[in-house]
This record gives structure tokens, C-alpha cells and sequence, in this order.
């Protein structure tokens, strides 16, 4: 074995990784990559399909980015946001307040054209002005979660409760199955038993409530079909009664819940489940009607991943006029937008820095910044930060790769990497144990089954998912499967004959693992 796997095997201890079975074979050793390509130490190439587990976006080692980050090292690395400000990430917090509060062509900035949440006495959307920079994209949400709730324990009148429960305790609401990250507060937002049930007593309560799994729906009473399931499911949106009645519960109780949080088009660790058009819109709309604010986990979906859009058009699936193009104007990054929703907290990271560097943003407004102004000796500051917050080096990457995301290549190569996936994908539906394949944008999830016609699912100490993905590493592949969903992912620089190497290389280990007649 090479002296770096023996010195990995030694010493370290990888991320969601059983370590027996870890230890049973040579790892592969990244030392080099270059656009959609990783080279391991023995020379080895294999296609990045999961973009490096979802970071990054335009390929690596790409030269502006490299160049934005050697410029910014030549002045300095980092200094802390603990008093002191700096260049790249003023700039930056700076940008992401333009582009998360889109408007087309010269809209002026106090009418913005997102008028999708109308609260009592407020018809416009959220406004997110104040940017707080953490880490990564637990961070993120732990940021978001805070926040929420002391902005509702300090705003929100406990009045209507009886004298004994007047202390607001704020409650949140997330999906079944969702995965906000791993840290103690993100994984009280999750539910998957799998990672998060071991830590149940070190975890506050939060509430759940159905996702719109359509391939896996008691309500779908559609039979099995080789097409996505979301297209020929036969249903009337029960999932979204569902939000409603639950919303009703809870404010029955005198307490209506603080804060809804939720993935935007696709859930990503809940096993890539795609939510049907309309579904986002409609239950957010619940949530607004009953004062609860909107907590917009973008981690994975931000930055372009869930395809190209015009703004005004998204809902209609209309194409895009050339026109949009502009800079980026008219085009959205988010998928929140896609519904026509604009969240209270959004919450960016892994594409952040196009895959380069950790680091985090969450969004928020001016009426929330302004729950925590105060006398210093009121002790309403925000008591929360990280000793890297706002570094330079992060920033700079970020300010690179906003700048290629929103020029007129990556928004071509975005629309032919959609269209690609879409036509490359439909060769798997042949294979009996491909049960449901979904995509959104240039993500797709490919749910492995014992036998498409019955839904059955493999056990997960079959390891069906990785099996999969050990076989398509062997064919210079690389991603990971949620559970048994193979995930595809690839950066946005991907070529049509590198997706044709993807796919075929999922076909190819599909047959290999179950056989081409399915087990
Ligand atoms: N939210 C979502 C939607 C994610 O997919 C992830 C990570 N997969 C996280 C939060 C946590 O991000 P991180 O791993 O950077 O902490």
C-alpha cells in the first residue's frame, strides 16, 4: 500500500465512513484535479459526479478562481470579524444581498418583483440586507435557528397564553427526512433515524411533517410507471392538507411555530425527493398565513444547482429569453425563487466558494437585525460567531466564482449539463432495479430497488447504494449514494461525453451488482 493510504489508514478517521470496512482496502488518494476530473497518486482519473460531495460547481483548479485566491494570499489570509472588518467580505456580503433579492433589469430595489409571501399588512417579500458569515452549512442553519428564535421570543406577544405559560418557547416545524447538517441544533431540525436517532437526548424537540415523496406516497395511487414519479402520480396534494393541519394544531395551542424550515425543490439527504411544481409555494403560503417565518436551506440547492431560470418565468416553465442574460439579471441562483418564494432566513454554503473553501452565509432582514440592537448593557447582541468568520481567503473564492457563475458561459454550460442529464438518464430506466429516477436542474437521484414493479426496497445492510458506487469508482466514478439513491452531481463544467462516461458507468455497475435481469 502506498505510504499516504498506510498514514490516512493510521490516523485518520473519515466523515460518515463505517471504519472496518474503511480499513479493508487500499483508499483512493486524491493528489490533483482539473475541471470535472480528480487524479489519485498512482495516476488513476476519475469524473467528479458528485462534485466533491456538492461544493463544487465550475470544475476544479479553475484559473480565475485560482487567481482570485493567490491575489487575495499575497495581501492576507485572514483576520478575524471579531472587531475588525475586512475587503473580500464586505464586497461579498455585498453581492449576495443583489443576488438573493433579484430584480429584472432596473427594477427599483424597494419594490422587489418576488411578491410571494403577503403577510397580513405586508404585500412585498423579505428584504434580506444583513448577511452573517459561519463555516459551513451547519453553521448556516445553526446561525438561522438562533436567530429565529430569539427574534420570536423577543417579538412575538405571549399575551393570548395563560399567566403560567406566558414564556414563548419558540417551536420549529422541518420535513420528514430532512437533514439540516450535524451539529446539535441542525440535527434537532433533522429527522433520519439512521444519523440522528443516537443523539436524541442531546437534541431539543422540533416537529415534523410529511415531504412530498411522490414515489413513495400512501396518497399516490398511481401504479409504478418508467417515468419520474412526480409526472404520473394520482393525487390532490393531500401532503399539502397535511401542512395545513398541522399549522392549525399548533396554533391552537396558543403557540404557532416559529419558524418553518425546509429544503427548496429537492430534499438532498433525505435521498434526493423532488417536490412537485407548486408544492413550495403553496405550503409556504401556509406557514406565512399563520406568522411563522421561512428558513430556506439552500445549501445544496443555492448557486445555480437546481437549473437555469428566468425569474419571471420559473413558474411557468417557460424558456428564457437570451436577453436575461445580462449579467445575470432577470436569472435566479436560488431555488426558493423558482416558486416564487423569498424565505426570511436563507442559508448558502458548499457552492459558496465554488468548491474551493469552507465558508457560509445566512441571510437575513433588517427587522430581525433590529430585534438584537440595543444599549450594550441591554445584552441583545447576537452572541454567537466563529474564529474564522468572514475570512479573507473564503471571500475572495466567493467573489471569483459569483462572478463566472453569473457570465454567459456557465449559464450555456449550465443549460446543456440539464439537458444532457435529462436525455443520458433515460437509459437507466431498462434496468429492473432503477425504481424511480428524479431530477432537478443538475441534480439527480436514481432510487435502487429489488424490483421496479413492486417499490420493494433493499435493506440498507444490503448496501445497495454503495455497492453501486464502489463498482462505478472501479470504472473511474466517483460519488456516494444517499442510502439507495446513487447521486449524480457533476460540476458544471461537464462535457456530454464525460456524462455519457457517468451514466454509463451507473448502468454498468447496476448490471454488474444485481445482473441485468435484477435480483
Ligand atoms: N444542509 C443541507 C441541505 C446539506 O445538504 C448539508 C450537507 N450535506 C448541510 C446542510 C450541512 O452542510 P455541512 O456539511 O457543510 O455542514
Amino acid at each position: 500500500m502506498n505510504k499516504l493510504a498506510k498514514l490516512d489508514h493510521q490516523f485518520v478517521w473519515h466523515p460518515f465512513t463505517q471504519m472496518r470496512d474503511w480499513l479493508k482496502r487500499e483508499p483512493v488518494v486524491i493528489v490533483a484535479g482539473k475541471g470535472a476530473v480528480l487524479r489519485d497518486l498512482h495516476g488513476r482519473e476519475y469524473l467528479d459526479a458528485n462534485s466533491s460531495i456538492w461544493t463544487n460547481l465550475h470544475g476544479h483548479n479553475h484559473p480565475k478562481i485560482n487567481t482570485a485566491i493567490q491575489r487575495q494570499l499575497k495581501r492576507i489570509a485572514h483576520s478575524s470579524a471579531l472587531g475588525v472588518a475586512n475587503e473580500p467580505a464586505s464586497l461579498l456580503a455585498e453581492k449576495l444581498v443583489q443576488m438573493v433579492n433579484p430584480k429584472v433589469g432596473r427594477a427599483v430595489p424597494s419594490a422587489p418583483l418576488l411578491h410571494t409571501r403577503v403577510r397580513r399588512g405586508e404585500d412585498t417579500a423579505p428584504y434580506l440586507g444583513k448577511v452573517f458569515f459561519s463555516d459551513n452549512g451547519s453553521t448556516a442553519l445553526e446561525v438561522a435557528l438562533k436567530l429565529a428564535y430569539e427574534f420570536t421570543r423577543r417579538t412575538r406577544s405571549a399575551g393570548s397564553l395563560p399567566a403560567s405559560r406566558r414564556r414563548i418557547e419558540p417551536r420549529f416545524l422541518s420535513l420528514a427526512g430532512a437533514y439540516h447538517g450535524d451539529t446539535v441544533g441542525a440535527v434537532s431540525l433533522g429527522h433520519i433515524d439512521l444519523f440522528h436517532k443516537s443523539y436524541s437526548g442531546l437534541l431539543f424537540k422540533t416537529d415534523k411533517v410529511m415531504s412530498p415523496y411522490c414515489y413513495r406516497c400512501p396518497f399516490n395511487c398511481a401504479k409504478p410507471e418508467r417515468a419520474d414519479a412526480r409526472e404520473y402520480r394520482k393525487c390532490n396534494l393531500e401532503c399539502v392538507g397535511l401542512v395545513e393541519k398541522k399549522f392549525t394544531a399548533q396554533k391552537q395551542k396558543g403557540n404557532p411555530y416559529a419558524a418553518f424550515v425546509f429544503e427548496p425543490l429537492i430534499q438532498g439527504a433525505a435521498g434526493m425527493i423532488p417536490q412537485p411544481r407548486g408544492w413550495l409555494r403553496q405550503v409556504t403560503e401556509i406557514a406565512c398565513g399563520h406568522g411563522t417565518l421561512l428558513i430556506a436551506d439552500e445549501v445544496m440547492t443555492g448557486f445555480g444547482r437546481t437549473g437555469v431560470a428566468a425569474l419571471v418565468k420559473a413558474r411557468t416553465g417557460m424558456a428564457m429569453e437570451p436577453r436575461f442574460y445580462k449579467r445575470g439579471y432577470g436569472l435566479t441562483l436560488f431555488a426558493s425563487h423558482r416558486e416564487e418564494v423569498q424565505p426570511d432566513f436563507l442559508c448558502l454554503a458548499k457552492g459558496l466558494t465554488g468548491g474551493y473553501l469552507p465558508m457560509a452565509a445566512t441571510l437575513t432582514t433588517q427587522k430581525v437585525f433590529d430585534a438584537f440592537l440595543g444599549e450594550y448593557g441591554e445584552f441583545k447582541t447576537f452572541f454567537h460567531g466563529h474564529s474564522y468568520t468572514a475570512n479573507q481567503l473564503g471571500a475572495a473564492a466567493a467573489l471569483a466564482s459569483l462572478d463566472i457563475l453569473r457570465g454567459k458561459p456557465s449559464v450555456y454550460a449550465r443549460q446543456n449539463l440539464e439537458k444532457n442529464l435529462h436525455d443520458e438518464l433515460q437509459a437507466l430506466w431498462s434496468l429492473p432495479n432503477v425504481g424511480d429516477i428524479r431530477q432537478v436542474g443538475l441534480i439527480a437521484g436514481i432510487e435502487l430497488v429489488r424490483d421496479w414493479r413492486t417499490r420493494k426496497p433493499f435493506d440498507l445492510r444490503e448496501r445497495a447504494g454503495i455497492r453501486v458506487c464502489e463498482a462505478m469508482a472501479r470504472r473511474g466514478v466517483l460519488t456516494r449514494p444517499v442510502r439507495n439513491v446513487i447521486v449524480l452531481m457533476p460540476p458544471y463544467c461537464t462535457t456530454k461525453a464525460q456524462l455519457q462516461k457517468i451514466i454509463r458507468a451507473v448502468f454498468d455497475s447496476v448490471c454488474e451488482i444485481f445482473g441485468r435481469g435484477g435480483v
